[in-house]
């Protein structure tokens, strides 16, 4: 294949020019090389034949003045002096007889035989031959011929010389016309190839430079101008689609986009020159009811008058955002919690006055919380989570603002902004599950693990699901966080599985879990599809859970067990209720909870407790495990109380998937 670079210097404009001058001149210099040069060998031949035949004619008209046989002598003469004149070199007289006669004295050069030249230059002798007759007074009734050789060595070098002189004339004129074409090409193409490179900038968007190509070339100069409008016109489009991009269409402030990028940037400055800013959320008061009583488009007008006032209250290096619908975000640069709650006041104060939408007479307030930067928070997302935490204060307590402190009711806030986050979280993929191998005592074989969840959220870090499940519960998001916890992480079940035979995988149900019969049919769905063996899935759920709604819980666990996915019963011993009842539950294991197992001795209350519950529970035919064993004293217990198995930190905490393949093939191999 071509190279392109070499390629485009072929089919370039430079190259077509030059290639068709060489094409025309081709043709053309050839043509004027012949025609010139012939021209002259023509012209300069018959000048020198007439010169010639007039000179011989001239002598032979002296000769036929003389008598052949009385002026000898001065026939030799006149030859003699004709040969003196240095431009022949030959002559002599034939009778008619066919004798010669009177050679001159002085002839460099006799021919064989003598034949008549008709052209300059005829075989090659460098003389041109010619005869004139001539009639000698004694022999006027015979002819006798005068033959003379001239001289033709000048004129043909004169001939080779014009050759020469032409040839060159004519090379240079091609070098000067090839010399010239290159000049006016580049000439032509600086401004093209400049307009070019620009034109690619463009193109890989650096659109903020002119093109600032000027060429005296007009053609070129229209592109340039083209071009230099399409630029501004990008640049103007560009500029209008980020503002769109950016900002609100119906106040025209900046959006959430634009206000986490300000924030962002506002932390980095603030970082380096360690001055405080602080960031203001503001929420309409009873907005709803505006929108929702007198219309979406007084509502709009009521946002854009609000809007107005208070961007009027701020200055230059302040930003204000509208981060959703009656939600405003402030950014106030170089300003502490004290001066923050100035504002904020002024704000309020901004908005305080009746106004008039599309003739309705209104009159709103608005509540504001307030954090600031360092204090507060370190980044943007928890400034903006902690001034919303102030402003839920505010509107709680009737407050016109508040600023955010430590102690603030934090963790109900909080709550309600991990509620917030959960459902985009599931979707993220945020949760991970840990896993917690459980040890089958009569084997010393691990026999099957237990799924824990944890959720790396983004910016709070690693929460725990003491913390998350119950509002997971509460959002009605359980379902939807268990079933996609299967679903995803189902192929590693499966991958544990090859690794121990008989290995079962516990997850943990909720109580919500249960009354939702959809979760159950979904569970079982997955299973199908996934053909993964329902007798290696354990679902656990809490004794507590159980004893909410007993009879629709027998109900669901009853459909379980149906599928073939065993049931587990978790924390048993927390819930008060009696094995006996238990036993209506379609039931094959129950977890002992681990506060009665973490400090098991001998004489402690919690023995016989556990003693008892693995006695009566072997007699239901019901296996047992014992959780939170944390050291060999209590294992050597539960073991001489014949407990089935054991799961906890004594053997591992939970593991992350690839740190529990390890640890499982670690512990196989272990002596
Ligand atoms: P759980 O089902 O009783 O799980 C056992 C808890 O005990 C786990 O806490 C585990 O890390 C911890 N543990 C294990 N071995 C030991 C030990 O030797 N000593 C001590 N002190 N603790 C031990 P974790 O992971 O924090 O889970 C807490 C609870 O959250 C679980 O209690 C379970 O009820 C719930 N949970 C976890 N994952 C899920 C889930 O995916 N869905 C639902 N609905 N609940 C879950
Ligand atoms: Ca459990
Ligand atoms: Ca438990």
């Amino acid at each position: 294949m071509v190279n392109t670079p070499i390629r485009n210097r072929v089919f370039s404009i430079t190259s077509f020019m030059i290639l068709s001058i060489i094409l025309i001149h081709m043709a053309v210099i050839p043509f004027l090389y012949q025609r010139i040069t012939e021209g002259y060998k023509t012209s300069s031949s018959e000048q020198f034949i007439s010169h010639n035949t007039e000179v011989s004619g001239l002598l032979a008209d002296v000769l036929s003045t003389k008598s052949l046989s009385e002026n000898r002598n001065d026939i030799n003469d006149i030859l003699n002096t004709a040969v003196l004149g240095g431009n022949i070199q030959f002559i002599e007289i034939q009778d008619h007889l066919g004798n010669t006669l009177s050679p001159a004295d002085d002839i460099t050069y006799s021919p064989e035989t003598f034949l008549e030249d008709t052209t300059v230059n005829q075989n090659g002798d460098d003389i041109y031959y010619m005869q004139v007759p001539v009639r000698f007074k004694d022999l006027q009734e015979n002819v006798s011929m005068l033959r003379i050789g001239f001289d033709e060595s000048a004129i043909i070098s004169d001939y080779t010389d014009i050759k020469e002189k032409v040839f060159y004339t004519l090379s240079i004129y091609l070098a000067v016309i090839l010399i010239f074409i290159i000049t006016i090409t580049r000439y032509i193409h600086k401004p093209l190839y400049l307009l070019r490179d620009r034109s690619r900038e463009v193109s890989n968007g650096n659109l903020d430079v002119p093109l600032g190509i000027s060429s005296k070339l007009s053609e070129i100069q229209y592109l340039a101008d083209d071009l230099e409008m399409m630029r501004s016109t990008l640049v103007d489009l560009a500029e209008r689609m980020q503002h769109k991009a950016t900002h609100d269409d119906l106040t025209n402030l900046p959006n959430r986009y634009l206000f986490n990028d300000r924030l962002e940037q506002s932390i980095a400055f603030a970082s380096r020159t360690k001055n405080p800013f602080s960031v203001l959320l503001l929420d309409l008061d009873r907005f709803k009811e505006i929108n929702d009583t007198l219309g979406h488009s007084v509502g709009d007008e009521v946002l854009r008058i609000i809007s107005n006032r208070m961007h009027k209250g701020l200055r230059e290096t302040d930003t204000i955002a509208r981060i959703g619908g009656d939600e405003f975000c402030f950014i106030l640069i170089g300003v502490g919690h004290s001066a923050a709650e100035v504002i904020a006041h002024k704000i309020l104060e901004l908005i305080e006055p009746e106004f008039e939408a599309e003739q309705h007479k209104l009159k709103v307030s608005a509540s504001i919380g307030i954090s600031a930067y360092p204090d507060d928070g370190e980044n943007a997302e928890l400034l903006i989570r902690r001034a919303d935490v102030a402003m839920y204060h505010a509107k709680k307590n009737n407050l016109p603002l508040s600023s955010y402190y430590p102690d603030m009711d934090s963790d109900h806030y909080e709550n309600l902004l991990l509620a917030n986050d959960l459902k985009n979280s599931i979707i993220e993929g945020q949760f991970q599950p840990l896993y917690q191998p459980i040890i089958n005592l009569l084997t010393g074989q691990v026999c099957g693990c237990e799924l824990l969840l944890r959720w790396q959220h983004p910016t709070l870090g690693l929460i725990h699901p003491t913390k998350f499940i119950p509002i997971a519960e509460r959002e009605n998001l359980i379902g939807e966080l268990t079933l996609s916890t299967i679903s995803k992480h189902l192929h590693k079940f499966s991958e544990l599985i090859k690794i121990n035979e008989n290995f079962h995988v516990s997850i943990n149900v909720s109580p919500v879990n249960l009354i939702d019969k959809t979760l159950l049919n979904s569970i079982s769905d997955i299973l199908e599809t996934r053909r993964f063996p329902r007798g290696n899935l354990y679902i656990e759920v809490t004794e507590n859970s159980i004893m909410k709604n007993p009879a629709r819980s027998a109900e669901i666990l009853d459909e379980f067990y149906k599928t073939g996915i065993m049931v587990s019963i978790d924390d048993f011993g927390t819930g008060y209720s009696s094995l006996a009842y238990l036993q209506k539950f379609p039931i094959c294991e129950l977890k002992i909870d681990k506060s009665f197992v973490s400090d098991l001795t001998a004489t402690s209350n919690n023995y016989p407790i556990v003693s008892a519950t693995i006695t009566m529970a072997h007699d239901l035919g019901i296996s047992v495990v014992a959780e939170g064993v944390e050291d060999q004293e209590v294992l050597e217990l539960l073991e001489a109380m014949g407990c089935d198995r054991v799961q906890g930190h004594l053997y591992t905490k939970p593991l992350d998937f690839e740190e529990m393949k390890d640890w499982l093939i670690n512990y196989n191999n272990r002596d």
